[in-house]
């Protein structure tokens, strides 16, 4: 009788908490989350600071990031200073050393993945670049999605040993997806090789570069500052010369300018999301992909139809 009660103390024991310590990993992007939610599986509990539908430059730091950051086991961030404006203080503030630069618990996702518009000379902010060290909407190429969860899943197993092959078996899983997805994303804008965009913010040269797109100008005159009445004048000239089909805009910015670029031009305007969870089909890192890739298409598609 006693061995049967220490058996379902035992049993109740185990049913009531998982057999490892969840690891608690918050990231700077919804992007990083969905990718680490994927390769950690029930061993990870994820928190993102800004969500999809905001400005990753510009994130309100709230009291309640403190405290998750206070608790997390692995933060990642995009690097690049995409969170210079309101991370540093958080991390400070949250006493957690070893989420600190250089600690075990500090992932810096950029590392490794492919790196736009570095500069070569002295860097500057005179310019009001929000982009000093490179382009840091890198996520969006899923060449870089996939070196961001293979760094993930490597970093996991060192801060979490025994889930080592767990974690393997989710990273090859999810890189599954990834190349299938890759063959629908590839096939859909493929007919469009070449074709020349504008977009608002620089937000996308790293999506534009994978899928043999070009960026011809920028609604923004530098990235973080807003245009000029010179500066469109400028742009819908261009557009016009250039017959450019298209204007993506981020979620979170002002439409009055582009709409009246497009209206002017012939150009459709898209709200193109840059980050899981923008919009709630952009769910996670692959379905963000098959977003934006679809509502691309479709316009390029019937901008040729009526543009011979
Ligand atoms: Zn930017």
């Amino acid at each position: 009788m006693k061995r049967i009660a220490v058996g379902l103390a035992t049993l109740l024991t185990l049913a009531a908490s998982p057999a490892f310590a969840t690891m608690k990993v918050v990231t700077s992007l919804q992007d990083f989350s969905s990718i680490a939610e994927a390769v950690g599986g029930p061993r990870v509990e994820v928190f993102a600071l800004a969500k999809g539908y905001q400005d990753p430059h510009f994130v309100e730091p709230k009291p309640s990031f403190i405290l998750k950051l206070s608790k997390a086991d692995l933060l990642i961030v995009a690097g690049l200073e995409l969170e210079i404006g309101y991370l540093p203080p958080l991390i400070d503030q949250s006493r957690n050393e070893k989420i600190r630069p250089g600690g075990p618990g500090y992932l810096d996702a950029s590392a490794g993945c492919d790196i736009l518009e570095r500069p070569t000379g002295t860097v500057t902010r005179a310019m009001g670049d929000v982009h000093p060290f490179g382009n840091p909407h890198y996520w969006l190429d899923p060449d870089n999605g996939r070196v961001i969860a293979r760094a993930i899943a490597a970093r996991l197993t060192q801060l979490d040993p025994p889930g080592a092959s767990a974690y393997a078996a989710n990273l090859a899983a999810f890189e599954a997806k990834l190349t299938e997805g890759q063959k629908r994303w590839d096939a859909a804008l493929g007919p469009y090789a070449g074709a020349e965009v504008v977009t608002y913010h620089n937000s996308w040269p790293n999506f534009l570069k994978h899928f043999k797109l070009v960026a011809a100008g920028y609604v923004e005159p530098k990235p973080g500052v807003p245009p000029s009445p010179a500066h469109v004048v400028e742009l819908i000239n261009l557009m016009i010369e250039k017959k450019i089909p298209v204007i993506l805009i981020e979620p979170y910015f002002d439409q009055k300018t582009p709409k009246s670029v497009a209206e002017k031009t012939g150009a459709t305007l898209l709200t193109f999301i840059p980050s899981v969870g923008g919009v709630p089909e952009a769910k996670d890192y692959i379905s963000l992909f098959d977003y934006d890739v679809k509502l691309l298409a479709g316009a390029l598609a019937a901008k040729k139809g009526t543009r011979p």
